[in-house]
């Protein structure tokens, strides 16, 4: 059932992907809050969280973002799985 989900969710355009910031990494620097302003906020203590859930349905304009926040975090704290 799951997959099929999947394939109609793809067909339209959305993606069910698994974002999470780890905070005991994160320096806070805003890299991937100014990037993916969708997607990403700066918690109370200063560190950048998901702004939705961990688990989440997006499109694919912001999913192409998520993967450039992985790669522009300066401490590889963003982690996306699809
Ligand atoms: S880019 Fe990395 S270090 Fe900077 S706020 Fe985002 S998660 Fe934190």
């Amino acid at each position: 059932m799951k997959i099929k989900d999947d394939i109609i969710m793809r067909k339209r355009g959305v993606f069910n992907v698994e974002i999470k910031v780890d905070r005991n990494l994160c320096i806070g620097c805003g890299a991937c809050i100014a990037l993916c302003p969708n997607i990403f906020k700066y918690g109370s203590d200063g560190k950048s969280e998901v702004k939705i859930d961990n688990v989440t349905n997006i499109n694919e304009t912001d999913k192409e973002c998520v993967k450039r926040a992985v790669t522009v975090c300066p401490v590889k704290a963003i982690t996306v799985n699809e």
